[in-house]
């Protein structure tokens, strides 16, 4: 076990599966207490259980991201049960399941995916900051995506609308508490093999189109990007904020 969070709460959404998993991980490897959420119990307490057997210290709680009622329970759970939120890491997230162009994009996904990918991380900031004014510190990392700083060939016309969303966002609010202590990132991963994307590779040869869009030619693990996400949410980013951080081997260059 680590120190670099030592006595720190962090706070993780989407935590159940992929990039969210493997960042509550990182998180309790480096010492912090860990908040896991997300909609599925299962999944948050296979990832609370990960967490224990590695003897760190977690708790789950159930939110929808999308929902402010959820949100704000969230963070006062969090906030019951470890008296403090120093780190949050907005990572929960969906995609199109297939291509969705301008056109195509119905209003039913167009809605299902801004309310969670964008509204979402609004609303977990709304309710994280109050906390972390509070303690007169804190960092949040929200997880825009390649497809937030750049057009995306993979037909995803609501996911990049949200992404870069999440990017102005992050900007905005990171000027806003700038001199109140509280630094405000995001991350833009690329490919990363998480269910999300498995979702959309059903032949190998899709496998090597995606791998192919950066320079490194390969997909990334998630504890790739976690590593990014928990770094800037560590006191060694403690200069850095209103990023937009590419974790994507080289593509937004490529
Ligand atoms: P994932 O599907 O494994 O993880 C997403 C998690 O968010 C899941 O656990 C899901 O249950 C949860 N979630 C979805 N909607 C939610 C809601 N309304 N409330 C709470 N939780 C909710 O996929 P992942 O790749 O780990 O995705 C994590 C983040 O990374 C997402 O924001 C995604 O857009 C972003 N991202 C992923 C990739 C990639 O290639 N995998 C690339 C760029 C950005």
């Amino acid at each position: 076990m680590q120190e670099l969070f030592k006595d720190k709460v962090a706070l993780v959404t989407g935590a159940g599966s992929g990039i969210g998993r493997a960042a509550a991980l990182l998180f309790a490897e480096e010492g912090a207490k860990v908040v896991v959420s997300g909609r599925t119990i299962e999944n948050g307490d296979e990832t609370v259980r990960l967490i224990k057997e590695v003897g760190g210290e977690a708790v789950f709680v159930k939110a929808d991201v999308s929902k402010q009622e959820d949100v704000e329970r969230l963070v006062a759970e969090t906030v019951g049960k470890y008296q403090a939120l120093d780190c949050a890491l907005n990572n929960a997230g969906i995609s199109e399941s297939h291509d969705s162009g301008t056109i195509t994009c119905s209003e039913e996904e167009w809605r299902k995916i801004i309310d969670i990918n964008l509204k979402g991380v609004w609303l977990c900031m709304r309710s994280e900051i109050p906390q972390m004014l509070k303690q007169g510190k804190g960092a949040i990392v929200n997880v825009s995506s390649f497809a937030g700083l750049t057009a995306s060939k993979l037909g995803l016309v609501a996911y990049s609308g949200s992404k870069h969303g999440v990017i102005g966002l992050t900007k905005t609010s990171a000027v806003e508490f700038a001199g109140q202590g509280i630094r405000i990132n995001a991350i833009c991963p690329g490919a990363t093999m998480t269910a999300m994307l498995k979702k959309r590779i059903t032949k190998p040869e899709e496998k090597e189109r995606v791998a192919s869009m950066n320079p490194m030619h390969r997909i990334a693990s998630p504890r790739e990007i976690a590593e990014a996400a928990v770094w800037l949410c560590s006191d060694r980013a403690s200069f850095v904020t209103g990023i937009a951080m590419p974790v994507d081997g080289g593509q937004v260059i490529f």
